[in-house]
């Protein structure tokens, strides 16, 4: 096969570096261009605290349930390229890896050393060649011509089949900046607004409740971030929440509220703002928590009483004075919590919104423009945190790989 015929493939991040892995294992010469100086930032943000959150645990039916809206697509995604093809993929990449909690698994080796791995064998292969600096800005005046800036120049590659794994829109700093939507709309191409999701959600807590956050963490340093974090369960429209919840001066983060993310936007969307459901003692039942207010107050103040009783003090009992100002320990599981809004798309985890799944065939391949493909975060897809959005990204990655290795073999 000669150069022209090689596959060009157009961002570097997790999903173009594993198609460039799969064509080059089959023997498929590749050109792999990004935007930055060097592939995978964003792999290694999301690597950067606390290990990697590689993929989850399950079959292919229930992880599927978390690609909302997309599950009969993405349980056949997940079959042909489950989280055991991935953990035994990072094996060949030097990593074990191992479950943790509620299910998500982890590398064991940090996403630094894998990314090196990657980009040694990637680098080891003639066939392999990555243009750095190399910013796509549109599609050619004939199929197979895709146009790109490379230091200030205007340049033109040409290639039968072409990948675009261009990530989303959330932090920027790592190439990621979504401008890719303006060439695709140029192109007739259907996407849907890139949004933020698994982002922190802002709530318009009184100024007492912000001094006192700010205080728990250590007025504004991260030394005591893990005092803001507490043990509530939030729920939206019926959806409950997994995970940590952490109260910040603009409102919540952490992974409880990125898990009813989605329900959010949609309220968000329908009303304008979107009450949720608090409930500040998830380690209660409802019948044990009306037996220990059976305990007559007696001459307690109501916070001495909560604490004695419940077990309830600090930011919990002021959270809980700000959400019920009239003091009814009663109703401290279900508690309404207003959010008025997101935070930024640059500071989100993720993108929702993308290249529209209408405009792909079920290889992912563009409809109107045969040979092209789109995998990864930049196809109309989403997903909360907990190693689903990793595992997409690979999953979507094969099944466009393995449709580029059978229409080359
Ligand atoms: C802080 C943080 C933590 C995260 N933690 C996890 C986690 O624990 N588990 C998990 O599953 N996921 C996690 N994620 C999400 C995960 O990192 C992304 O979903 C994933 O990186 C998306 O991969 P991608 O290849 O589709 O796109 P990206 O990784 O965004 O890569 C896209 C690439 O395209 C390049 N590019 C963009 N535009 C152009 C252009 N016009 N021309 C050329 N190149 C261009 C960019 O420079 C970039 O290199 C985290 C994300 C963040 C920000």
């Amino acid at each position: 096969m000669g150069k022209d015929e090689r596959v060009l493939i157009i961002g570097a991040g997790p999903a173009g570096l594993f198609c460039a892995y799969r064509l080059i294992e089959a023997g498929i010469p590749v050109l792999l261009t990004d935007r930055m100086t060097s592939p995978g930032r964003k792999f290694l943000l999301a690597g950067a605290s606390g290990g990697l959150n590689c993929t989850h645990r399950g079959t292919p039916e229930e992880l599927s349930l978390k690609y909302y809206g997309n599950e009969a697509l993405f349980k056949g995604l997940l079959s042909d390229f489950s989280p055991a093809n991935l953990t035994n993929w990072y094996k060949t990449m030097g990593s074990d890896t191992f479950v943790g909690n509620g299910g998500k698994i982890f590398t064991k080796l940090e996403a630094p050393e894998i990314l090196k791995h990657w980009l040694e064998y990637l680098n080891a292969s003639p066939l392999f060649e990555f243009k750095g600096c190399c910013e796509f800005t549109g599609f050619g005046d004939r199929p197979g011509l895709f146009m790109f800036r490379q230091g200030g120049q205007a340049l033109e590659l040409e290639a039968d089949y072409a990948v675009f794994a261009l990530g989303g829109g959330s932090r920027p700093e790592t190439g990621s900046n979504g401008a890719w939507v303006n060439a695709f709309q140029a192109a007739g191409i259907q996407v849907a607004p890139l949004r933020a999701a698994n982002c922190g959600v802002q709530v318009p807590w009184s100024q007492y409740l912000r001094q006192r956050i700010a205080e728990a963490e250590g007025e504004g340093t991260a030394s005591r971030a893990g005092a803001t974090s507490l043990d509530i369960a939030l729920a939206c429209n019926g959806s409950p929440s997994t995970g940590e919840v952490v109260l910040t001066g603009y409102g919540l983060e952490g992974s409880g509220v990125y898990s009813i993310g989605y329900c959010i936007r949609q309220e968000l969307d329908k009303r304008g703002c979107c009450c949720l459901t608090a409930d500040l003692l998830p380690g209660l039942s409802a019948r044990q928590l009306e037996r220990r207010l059976e305990k007559p107050r007696g001459k307690n103040s109501l916070s001495n009483y909560a604490r004695k009783v419940l077990g309830l003090s600090g930011l919990s009992f002021v959270l809980f004075k700000e959400l019920q100002p009239e003091g009814d320990l009663s109703r401290i599981k279900n508690l309404n919590l207003t959010v008025t809004g997101l935070r930024p798309l640059e500071e989100a985890i993720s993108s929702a919104g993308g290249v529209c799944l209408s405009e792909l065939d079920e290889n992912l391949m563009l409809k109107s423009r045969p040979g092209c493909f789109v995998v990864g975060e930049m196809a109309d897809w989403e997903a909360p945190t907990g190693g689903y959005l990793l595992q997409g990204c690979f999953s979507t990655a094969y099944r466009a790989s393995e449709k580029i290795i059978d229409l080359l073999s």
